[in-house]
């Protein structure tokens, strides 16, 4: 039995004014505030995260970003940093979400910088990786991923790495409805576990958590979580209204 403790990052991607965002957080802060079973992360787009941190204030609900620069500050128009984040409260930041990797051209030496950036400022990387539904087919799922493991942590230190979270999302299944079924997710993070444990050290690899992403919702989370090697879920669609968000988390806390 795993002693890593179950968590639910809800990805609102480009969604919710700041005023629609207050409005969910608050009905999640009403419901799951101070259930400490699960831990529980919400990524709201940049412009609600200074009003959703308001409205988290006192919650066991984390805040985290969706992306962020590597550099502290400096010429880089329309990006925003970790020190700026870290001075709205956020905890967590996603890195290297496929959407970012296919429309935005996101590398995985750029999620490298930005995940040495973010640990160098106290901020938990939530590092995603996956392989397309082409190199599913092409029986490659497992080199894609280990050489989007192996390059997006490169450097990061043992004493760090116990600070990583994983996401391993199929990008086939992302906002598509097509699930991996529990046993493919399940092989893919064994694996992802065994990577980090030969990074890192095996004891280091056991306090990891590795999330399941794509189309996870209250039907298929149950089987999908109940696996030794998913610690949780990020979520997107699902993440967006209250009542499946919070289905997810009471999922999550019975598995
Ligand atoms: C995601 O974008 O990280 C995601 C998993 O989306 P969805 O749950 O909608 O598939």
């Amino acid at each position: 039995m795993s002693t890593r403790k179950k968590l639910i990052a809800g990805n609102w991607k480009m969604n919710k004014t700041a005023a629609d965002a207050v409005t969910l957080a608050q009905e999640l802060v009403a419901a799951v505030g101070r259930q400490p079973a699960v831990d529980v992360v919400v990524c709201p787009p940049f412009t609600a995260l200074e009003s959703v941190a308001r409205t988290l204030d006192g919650s066991l609900i984390k805040l985290g970003a969706q992306n962020m620069h590597a550099e502290p500050s400096g010429a880089f128009t329309g990006e925003v940093s970790a020190p700026m984040l870290r001075a709205l409260f956020v905890t967590h930041v996603i890195l290297g979400h496929s959407e970012r990797r296919q429309l935005f051209g996101e590398t995985d030496p750029a999620v490298n910088l930005k995940t040495l950036a973010a640990l160098k400022h106290q901020l938990r990387p939530i590092v995603c990786v996956g392989e397309t539904l082409a190199e599913r087919e092409a029986a490659s799922t497992l080199k894609v991923v280990q050489a989007q493991v192996e390059r997006g942590l490169e450097g990061v230190g043992k004493d760090h790495a116990a600070n990583l979270v994983i996401a391993y999302e199929p990008v086939w299944a992302i906002g598509t409805g097509k699930v991996a079924t529990s046993e493919q997710a399940q092989e893919v993070h064994a694996f992802i576990r065994g990577l980090l444990g030969k990074l890192f050290t095996d004891p280091v690899a056991q306090r990891i958590r590795i999330l399941y992403g794509g189309s996870m919702k209250p039907a298929n989370a149950p089987e999908l979580l109940a696996q030794k090697d998913i610690d949780g879920g990020l979520i997107g669609g699902a993440s967006l209204e209250a009542r499946s968000f919070l289905d997810l988390l009471a999922a999550a806390a019975a598995s």
